[in-house]
């Protein structure tokens, strides 16, 4: 399996470190409910079909990246940079061949003037 970072290009899966789904990278707030913790901490989906995962580019540049993937196809559909998902959810580095547009999942609405 190959990965595209971001910045570094499409490597090999083994440059990097897999972290788990990328809803740990969308901490509540530090004074949210205990149940939204509960949620955060223990309850994951196990989708059969598209998912987002967590990645960590250990032999590269230290980036943490999200990837879009396909657990029943093993397609990786798209990348991006973890810190750029809350100012640019649309843009994602599309793997080699495979040009279909990932649409954002429902969120939480952005702060006003942080899109482009
Ligand atoms: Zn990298």
């Amino acid at each position: 399996m190959r990965i595209t970072c971001p910045l570094c290009g499409t490597r090999d899966r083994r440059e990097f470190y897999y972290y788990g789904d990328a809803v740990y990278a969308d901490r509540p707030d530090a004074g949210a409910v205990p149940e939204a913790w509960n949620d955060y901490l223990h309850l994951r989906d196990n989708p059969a079909g598209e998912t987002r995962d967590l990645w960590y580019h250990e032999m590269g540049c230290s980036s943490w990246i999200e990837v879009t993937r396909n657990t029943v196809t093993h397609a990786i559909l798209g990348t991006r940079l973890v810190s750029e998902r809350n100012s640019r959810r649309d843009k994602f580095v599309y793997q080699e061949g495979d040009l279909r547009e990932i649409k954002p999942q429902a969120t939480k609405p952005e702060p006003k003037g942080t899109e482009e």
